[in-house]
């Protein structure tokens, strides 16, 4: 492909869509190479309540369709495929797709990140069914119900805090008897009547048909298989961002692999590459900052493109 477009939005999720809406509107065609499995994250939740607009919440896929439509209306084009690799060494920055290569001026990372799941086949069954990974989408639908986090860092400790304000229990299971979590954190949930702590066990199975009703235990100290009834499971053991492709060449945290992003600006280091959503933001991870990040990309994009126009007609001038 010898073209070279404007800006090549990579990634489908709230941040991807909205800032391929905005750069559509802006005349700039956008490419939106979404991924195999768009939509990202919210295309493992159920009733989303918390998106702005959305009076009577609605289904986390349906919402992406709605993202996608609207930025496609404007004429977002779309790659329902993965990249495979990114060249942002110099301009037009190239970007692959196995051997087809498309090149822009401009690039919008927003590859998002993915909750880390269990990887067992009945977590995987029963996913929106009971098995969630975002207590702040999905806490409300457990009021008055029994409710399993796992996981012994700081988000498996919020989530717990966070859900007891709605379920009438939540066992808080962790495979070891030391916290990854801050102390501070780990004594609010220590603190509340409503949270148990079910130390030295991992979850091996989830149990339930068309919805979860229990999981099975095991003990890492003795072997000892048990069963806790439950009527929710979430999971709470970390996330990564979506950044194998550009670790060697966007700077990046050492520790998480999250990208860095100029304060107040969606700018990496790379001069008109942007990134947006939580592949840089592990903080807020919502749909509606995700969106908003994506808006300031595109803006951020358009920008760039309008001065790098200007600096070629004064060069060819
Ligand atoms: P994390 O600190 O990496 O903790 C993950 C936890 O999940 C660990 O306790 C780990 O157990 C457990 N785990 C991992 N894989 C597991 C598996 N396969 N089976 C069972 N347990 C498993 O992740 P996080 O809690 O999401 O926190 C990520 C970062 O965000 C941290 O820097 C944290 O401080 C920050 N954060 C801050 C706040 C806040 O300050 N309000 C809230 C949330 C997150 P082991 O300990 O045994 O490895």
């Amino acid at each position: 492909m010898s073209d070279v477009r404007n800006v090549i939005v990579i990634g489908g999720g709230p941040a991807g869509y909205t800032a391929a809406l905005y750069t559509a509107r802006a005349n700039l065609s956008p490419l939106v190479i979404e991924g195999f499995n768009w939509g990202g994250q919210l295309m493992i939740t159920s009733d989303v309540e918390n998106y702005p607009g959305y009076a009577d919440g609605v289904m986390g896929p349906a919402m992406m369709q709605d993202f996608r439509r609207q930025a496609e209306r404007f004429g977002a084009e779309y790659l329902t495929d993965d990249v495979t690799s990114v060249d942002f060494s110099a301009r037009p920055f190239k970007v692959s797709i196995g051997r087809d290569e498309y090149l822009a001026d401009s690039v919008i990372v927003a590859t998002g990140a993915s909750a880390r799941q269990l990887g067992l086949e009945s977590e995987a069954r029963l996913q929106g069914r009971g098995v969630s990974y975002c207590a702040t989408c999905d806490a409300s639908f457990f009021r008055d119900k029994v409710v399993v986090v796992v996981g012994g860092g700081d988000s498996a400790m919020e989530e717990a805090t966070f859900i007891s304000r709605f379920a009438s229990k939540v066992y808080l299971v962790h495979r070891r008897e030391e916290f990854r979590a801050s102390p501070i954190m780990v004594d609010r949930a220590r603190n509340d009547e409503k949270i148990e702590f079910v130390l030295n066990k991992e979850p091996i199975e989830v149990l339930g048909d068309m919805k979860v009703t229990g999981i099975r235990l095991r003990d890492t100290v003795t072997g000892e298989e048990s069963e806790l009834e439950t009527d929710g499971f979430f999971v709470a053991i970390g996330h990564d961002p979506n950044t194998a492709l550009f670790l060697d060449q966007l700077d990046h945290e050492d520790d998480t692999g999250y990208l860095v992003t100029a304060d107040r600006s969606t700018a990496t280091n790379i001069e008109g590459v942007f990134a947006a959503g939580d592949v840089q933001d592990h903080v807020y991870r919502q749909a509606v900052t995700a969106a908003g990040s994506g808006c300031a990309a595109a803006l951020d994009a358009e920008r760039f493109l309008a001065a790098e126009h200007q600096r070629r007609a004064a060069a060819t001038a």
